[in-house]
């Protein structure tokens, strides 16, 4: 969508916040463990080169991203640092990864043959790196049987003028639970896969941020650090993080019209709201274009310290609350964030809106423009 700058609507990313998560994080590792940091999906919605340089600046030693295009927009922007695709890219676009030093993840063995015949023969390309995908309970991609991981590795290192064997890696389903059962037969699983493989890659990874927090002996030689670089606790409120996190995101507009209405008024789409009394209405430019899902509705925003809630249903460009007094036009809006003593955090979005803040924030549509904060590597 249109990034809509002149619109009192934004986005504002507090980049100290973030790079105080990572440095944090990188503190707690070990030496010989290296932090990637997630950027997919725009960052989380936080924009994906911006935070791609802080978390460098801040112990950061490489990327992973979801999609080649991702990746290729940081090597776009000068970051020259190990970039890994998680998800499965298609075989036609190997050459552009390997041109410009992407490492892939692997699923299954079908791939590996053709991406070898697809590489076959363009020998002014560096070769490809690969990280072997383990399915050990995910369910979601990935080789499941110790054979079809070992014959894949022997066929990657079979073709050393096109692949590189970099790493082997697997998922957690259940990271951020309290309930180990599952997590410990994930964990048994990758023991059994890595035990077969004929040699070591460099890359051995399976923490994703929940297994990295609670689980901080698995760091293996790499973690996948995510959700908790933005300030948010992977498991939402079900474990306590063992460092606070610092929430890196907020989001503000201003009232752009004001008025008083009376018992019997409507507001909104369906007149689904009326008015019981004498109040004060106010109309705020954001909508569910914006990633401010209708569901919303009833949901309070902050202006002046006070909770005001959205009262009818939530258009596509904007809304209307309920205020308890005449804020004139121009009153700041905070929909997540802070003003005065009472805070509004994307988990509490996502409670109401019965969903995970990860999908709130990565929802949040590129319509707003963000601001960010500077922040001082000490
Ligand atoms: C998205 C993703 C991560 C990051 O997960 P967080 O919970 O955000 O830390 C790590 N590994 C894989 C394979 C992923 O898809």
């Amino acid at each position: 969508m249109q990034t809509s700058y002149l619109r009192p609507t934004y986005l504002e990313i507090d980049q100290q916040a973030i790079y105080d998560n990572v440095h944090h994080e990188r503190e707690r590792l070990p030496q010989s463990s290296q932090l990637f940091a997630v950027v997919k999906a725009d960052a989380y919605g936080h924009g994906l080169v911006p935070v791609a340089r802080v978390c460098r600046a801040a112990g950061a030693s490489g990327f992973c991203v979801a999609t080649l295009d991702e990746a290729l927009v940081l090597r776009e922007a000068q970051i020259v640092e190990p970039i890994l695709v998680l998800g499965v890219t298609s075989v036609t676009t190997a050459a552009i990864a390997a041109s410009q030093h992407i490492s892939l993840t692997v699923a299954d063995r079908d791939w590996l043959a053709a991406a070898a015949q697809t590489l076959a023969g363009k020998n002014n390309l560096p070769p490809l790196a690969l990280h072997l995908a383990a399915d050990t309970g995910m369910g979601r991609i990935g080789f499941t049987e110790p054979a079809e991981l070992q014959k894949a590795a022997a066929f990657v290192l079979d073709h050393p003028e096109t692949f590189v064997f970099e790493g082997v890696f697997t998922h957690f389903a259940t990271a951020d639970q309290t309930d180990l059962t599952h997590f410990q037969q994930q964990q048994a699983k990758f023991k059994q896969m890595l035990a077969v493989l004929p040699e070591k890659p460099r890359y051995i990874h399976c923490a994703n941020s929940a297994t990295s927090l609670w689980h901080a002996e698995l760091a293996m030689n790499m973690i996948r650090f995510g959700i908790a670089l933005y300030g948010l606790n992977p498991s939402g409120t079900v474990i306590p993080a063992p460092y606070p996190l610092k929430p890196a995101l907020a989001l503000y507009s201003e009232l752009v019209f004001v008025k008083e209405i009376h018992a019997g008024d409507t507001v909104g789409y369906g007149a689904t709201y009326t008015a019981p009394a004498t109040e004060w209405l106010g109309t705020i430019p954001i909508g569910y274009a914006d990633g401010w899902l209708r569901r919303m509705s009833g949901m309070a925003v902050l202006i002046e310290g006070q909770r005001c809630p959205i009262v009818g249903r939530v258009c596509m460009d904007q809304i209307m609350v309920k205020m308890p007094a005449k804020f004139p036009v121009g009153s700041k809006v905070t929909l997540i964030g802070r003003d005065g003593a009472d805070e509004i955090t994307i988990q509490e979005v996502a409670t109401y809106a019965q969903t995970i803040h990860y999908e709130i924030a990565c929802g949040l549509d590129n319509r707003l423009p963000r601001h960010y904060l500077p922040f001082d590597p000490d």
